[in-house]
């Protein structure tokens, strides 16, 4: 008999595997449970947004998975998780960009702190923290190392090339560049090397491009550049991750092309990673792009079948899991990438320690199979597209939501643009600033959380959201 907690966590895992990477990421991955009381699961969550979020937006569509799971009807209450990182902040202050970022998109490290949702600040909270003696770093992951990495024809060139470049930092290439389609195991490899470094006793530096922004943008708020650059500029190794998030930021841009340039003429060693080919980052500026092709440029092909049986196989050896080849089989080819071959394999596994008997072949197809229906890969919308989708439902026109304009209305669409822009794309917040009349990222996050905290107060708003999310799925 299947537990509640057995229960959710199926419904985890089948929300791994049906929600898009950053929603889930972002709303789910760090929900717990927490208790069953009468019929009404518990779950617990991190942040008032993502309480919300759960509650209002994705509730039906969790309620609908966890019922499946449960076997009946079952209902949910999201609550918040106590506070395991306390910081100064104030319930008004905008969710710190460095956690949207973090969660959306490097869901994997835990890093700086975790905006949660004290209802009542003390006096103690309400005052401004002191600004840090010096900026963070961001963890590493723990499990991204190289003996967990899986060598094959699609990655070998890209992992020797790293290997090569860590026997002798800043001689060989420099910088190495490494491109790839998503889940093809970059951040994985960026981390291994840093992990490398450190262990050598080398001063590396892991970062998406998205918090190099971040810091810059609190430095440059908090007047602290120097610390900034005492920070990226006394590295011996710098990893910058998903570097094609710089384009369109010239602040930024000006800041790390720099960097870059101190970095390399001391002879200390740049390693990037980006999601295409240099020379196909454009807009970002001509002079960072050559330097880009100045050092080695390799990529990483999608990974062969082969790949991610080996990738499984290792999973199973790591969690003391017994599959036949022909499951294993089964599981690597239900995904296309590594990324969605962990939700699968977590299926998969957690029926085995439910049954504790061998899973079948045909068992396990049955179980992926059910997975199908809405991960059907779509295609991207843009966002002119969502712009002209809300416009319509809104009432509101596009001229409007792109202008400078801050009535009630054009508000509202302007958000619901931002919002749906947020969960249906993978533009990150500053290209959808960028792309609203050329609103700040900040500005976007506000945008988001205003228009969530108004989905939860007043339900024709969900609705309105609802009818344009509907139409834009429809249209890919
Ligand atoms: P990317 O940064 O290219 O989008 P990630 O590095 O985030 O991809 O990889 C996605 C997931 O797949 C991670 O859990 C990672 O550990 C795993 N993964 C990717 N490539 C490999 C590999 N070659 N061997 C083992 N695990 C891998
Ligand atoms: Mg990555």
């Amino acid at each position: 008999m299947l537990t509640p907690q057995d229960a959710w966590e199926t419904t985890y895992h089948q929300l791994q595997l049906q929600l898009d990477q950053a929603k889930f990421d972002t709303w789910v991955r760090d929900a717990r449970f927490l208790r069953f009381e009468g019929d009404t699961f518990i779950v617990g969550v991190r942040n008032t947004f993502a309480r919300d979020m759960l509650q209002h937006r994705l509730y039906r569509n969790v309620a609908r998975v966890l019922s499946d799971a449960w076997g009946k009807a079952a209902s949910i209450r999201f609550e918040l998780l106590p506070a395991d990182n306390a910081k100064a902040h104030t319930q008004d202050t905008e969710l710190p960009l460095f956690q949207i970022m973090a969660e959306a998109r490097v869901p994997t490290l835990p890093t700086y702190a975790v905006a949660d949702a004290a209802p009542a600040p003390t006096y103690a909270e309400r005052v401004p923290a002191p600004v840090p003696a010096s900026l963070p770093e961001m963890e590493l992951n723990a499990r991204y190392t190289f003996d967990r990495f899986v060598v094959g024809p699609s990655n070998h060139l890209a992992y020797e090339a790293v290997q090569s470049v860590l026997d002798a930092p800043g001689r060989h290439y420099n910088p190495l560049f490494i491109y790839g389609g998503v889940g093809v195991g970059k951040t994985h490899l960026l981390q291994a090397a840093a992990h490398v470094s450190r262990a050598a006793g080398r001063r590396a530096i892991y970062v998406p491009s998205e918090a190099f922004t971040n810091d810059l943008v609190v430095a440059l708020r908090t007047r602290t550049t120097p610390m900034m650059r005492e920070k990226y500029r006394t590295a011996d190794v710098l990893i910058v991750d998903d570097v094609q998030f710089l384009a369109g930021k010239d602040s930024t841009v000006e800041e790390f092309f720099h960097t870059f340039n101190v970095l390399r003429e001391s002879g200390k060693q740049i390693i990037v990673a980006s999601d295409r080919a240099p020379a196909d980052l454009a807009p970002l500026e001509e002079r960072l792009r050559s330097r880009f092709s100045g050092g080695l440029v390799v990529d990483i092909a999608p990974m062969e079948l082969e790949v991610r049986m080996a990738i499984v196989k290792l999973w199973t050896h790591e969690q003391n899991i017994t599959l036949s080849d022909p499951v294993v089989q089964v599981i690597a080819e239900s995904v296309a990438s590594a990324r969605e071959l962990e939700g699968a394999f977590n299926m998969i596994a957690a029926r085995v320690r439910l049954t504790a008997a061998p899973i079948k072949r045909d068992d396990a197809a049955h179980i992926l199979r059910r997975l199908e229906g809405p991960r059907v890969h779509n295609r991207a919308l843009t966002l002119d597209e969502i712009t002209r989708v809300v416009s319509s439902v809104f009432g509101v026109s596009v001229e409007e939501i792109l202008g400078k304009g801050r009535t009630k209305a054009v508000s509202l669409a302007r958000q619901a643009v931002m919002s749906l822009a947020r969960e249906l794309t993978d533009l990150s917040l500053i290209q959808i600033g960028a792309g609203l009349g050329d609103r700040t990222h900040s500005t976007v996050i506000s945008g988001i959380k205003k228009v969530t905290e108004l989905c939860a107060s007043a339900p024709e708003i969900c609705e309105q959201l609802e009818t344009a999310r509907k139409h834009l799925l429809g249209q890919r």
